[in-house]
């Protein structure tokens, strides 16, 4: 038994064998030049599926949203941010390292925020405080448990939004995850955003590689961005084609990933020392309160392992993504080594 079953993240997936052949063949050029044929071909089909006029290809989800803050803000202007949010937590404080604006973080139910919170919370320019000039949200939000944000809260949000004169970006790490879980195609998300940036490098399983989509003078502006921030990549066809794919081809199996962490979270709930209510698991993420009596979360984390089954510790638990990597059978190892190292 040498296989892993690697739930840590949906980062892990592999390439398939049809992304890796269009690697090899892919037609090439200088992307900073403007002229990488495939690149085009995904930007455009990227912008088309989101409902925007433009996109950018860029290497990584938090250059997408780094740019994307930029792009939107200027020194002395504070951003709304979602307190458990990827941009605000995980990104390695890009809105204060590269645009010097501050985030105003927010509570929120499983993600949403409230929309008269939010407004209570846009500030005017004074002598003694920032302009309000960017909200961010995430969808599906990754640290509440891949949790789909309802299109009718991030609606209310624009409509605050617009009253008050103040863009909405869109983390759509995961807004595939979110539309295949909700039935709202992407494109009415977007609708709702000024700028949406995703992942192709998550469940649609490109090896590298994220979008963002604006209107067409954004997309100018953040072509520029990125190549200041270190991101113009040059014959860049070759990540780009299995990016196409992704975006074109992956989707559709998403519902696969959802079954498989539904089914492993009705499995492993209740077991001793796992706080988990399988009706929170909406999408591909599983987040489990973990609370033992003879087990730290590290321990218990080894004690996987040992058993050929990979698994994240976060904020006062564990996290188990599915994705293209993981099968039923990977799902059943994981659930057989739960009750045989939780049995009393
Ligand atoms: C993964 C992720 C990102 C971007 O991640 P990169 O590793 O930089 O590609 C952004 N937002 C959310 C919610 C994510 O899960």
């Amino acid at each position: 038994m040498n296989r892993i079953s690697d739930f840590r993240s949906d980062t892990v997936t592999r390439p398939t064998e049809k992304m890796r052949r269009s690697m090899a063949e892919a037609a090439v050029g200088d992307d900073v030049l403007g002229d990488d044929p495939t690149v085009q071909v995904l930007e455009a089909a990227a912008a088309a599926v989101m409902g925007k006029e433009a996109a950018l290809y860029v290497p990584s989800g938090t250059m997408g949203n780094s740019i994307a803050v930029k792009a939107w803000t200027r020194e002395l202007e504070e951003v709304i941010v979602e307190e458990k949010s990827h941009i605000y937590n995980m990104e390695s404080t890009q809105m204060t390292f590269i645009s010097r604006v501050t985030p105003r973080p927010l509570r929120s139910t499983r993600g949403a925020m409230d929309p008269d919170d939010v407004r209570r919370n846009i500030r005017k320019a004074s002598v003694h405080t920032p302009r309000t000039s960017l909200i961010c949200l995430e969808n599906t939000h990754n640290s509440w448990g891949g949790a789909v944000v309802p299109i009718s809260n991030i609606k209310a949000i624009r409509e605050v939004a617009v009253e008050h004169g103040v863009k909405v970006h869109i983390d759509g790490a995961r807004i595939f995850n979110a539309s295949r879980a909700s039935g709202v195609p992407v494109r009415e998300y977007a609708a709702l955003a000024d700028s949406i940036q995703f992942c192709l490098s998550k469940g649609l399983s490109a090896p590298i590689g994220s979008v963002l989509a604006a209107d067409r003078e954004t997309i100018g502006l953040a072509r520029r961005l990125r190549k200041a921030l270190g991101g113009g990549m040059r014959q860049v066809g070759v990540i780009a084609a299995p990016g196409l794919i992704a975006l074109t081809e992956m989707a559709d199996r998403l519902g696969e990933d959802h079954a498989r962490a539904k089914r492993l979270a009705e499995a492993i709930a209740g077991l001793p020392g796992v706080f988990l209510d399988p009706a929170t698991v909406e999408t591909n993420i599983i987040l489990i309160g973990f609370d033992h009596p003879r087990l730290t979360v590290a321990q218990f984390l080894a004690e996987l392992e040992r058993r050929g089954v990979l698994a994240l510790a976060v904020f006062g638990g564990i996290r188990f993504v599915t994705h293209k990597d993981v099968d039923d059978a990977d799902v059943d190892r994981g659930i057989a080594a739960f009750r045989e190292i939780l049995k009393d």
